[in-house]
């Protein structure tokens, strides 16, 4: 047992040493990025973000609350692999450059509002970002899911998408503010934040019931799971192209 635990930890290792690449970037929002030059990425609008933000990064915190593009991509996402409990600071995706999505799905709730569609799910309708296909992705997962009734338990009640907030004791913007995150049913969800730890406390103990299953149908859609996470949310998914996708 503890061979595999020491295996895991070094899996994990070499998977956050692999970046994202920023070409996965260009595939995943069509319609607003344009091309890379050198360190920039080039808008549509011809706007331009550096990778590289100019800031020299403290410490993992330091990193998660003022991401640029670079400490974004930092982290390869492990889509459609098998679970296993995330590395200490293993957090592929929980880095998101506020200004970067904002500029894609609205910077203040009216122009996020503005965007939001109904989508059907299992009979609770769910207000959806339409940009970028968020809301034909999480049609897909319904759709997807719709024959196991089995599952049904894990994935209805949702606990809600669109709410422009603030992650949980941090200044940083949810995923949820730009209408591309979903919570699951918090009946069978587990949450760092419940054991009252705090943020990058070592020794946070993992904990999820959600199926494998359950995380690949919304994986294969390009939605990122908050189970991959050291500081594990195993209710949410958010829409993120550039990272999931099997
Ligand atoms: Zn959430």
């Amino acid at each position: 047992m503890k061979r595999l635990a020491v295996l895991l930890t070094l899996l994990s290792a070499a998977v956050q040493a692999q970046p994202v690449s920023p070409n996965r970037l260009l595939t995943a929002y069509p319609n607003f990025l344009a091309r890379t030059d050198g360190n920039t990425l080039i808008w549509k609008d011809g706007a331009r973000t550096p990778f590289a933000g100019g800031h020299t990064f403290t410490s993992p915190a330091d990193r998660l609350n003022r991401p640029d593009l670079s400490a974004m991509l930092g982290q390869l996402y492990p889509a459609c692999t098998a679970l296993h409990p995330p590395a200490y600071g293993e957090d592929p995706g929980r880095a998101r450059p506020a200004a970067f999505f904002g500029r894609m799905y609205g910077m203040t709730p009216a122009a996020v509002k503005a965007n939001l569609v109904s989508v059907n799910w299992f009979g609770q309708p769910l207000m959806f970002s339409r940009i970028n296909g968020a809301n034909l992705a999480l049609e897909a997962v319904a759709r997807d899911l719709s024959l196991r009734s089995d599952l049904r338990r894990y994935l209805t009640p949702s606990a809600g998408t669109y709410v422009w907030r603030v992650v949980a004791g941090s200044s940083r913007r949810s995923a949820h503010s730009w209408g591309v995150a979903i919570d699951l049913n918090t009946r069978y969800s587990d949450y760092w934040q419940w054991e009252g730890r705090r943020e990058f406390a070592p020794g946070i103990l993992y904990r999820n019931r959600l199926p494998q299953a359950v995380v690949w149908a919304f994986e294969k859609r390009g939605f990122v799971w908050g189970g991959r996470w050291y500081h594990h949310d195993t209710m949410h998914f958010e829409f993120r192209p550039e990272l999931g996708g099997c």
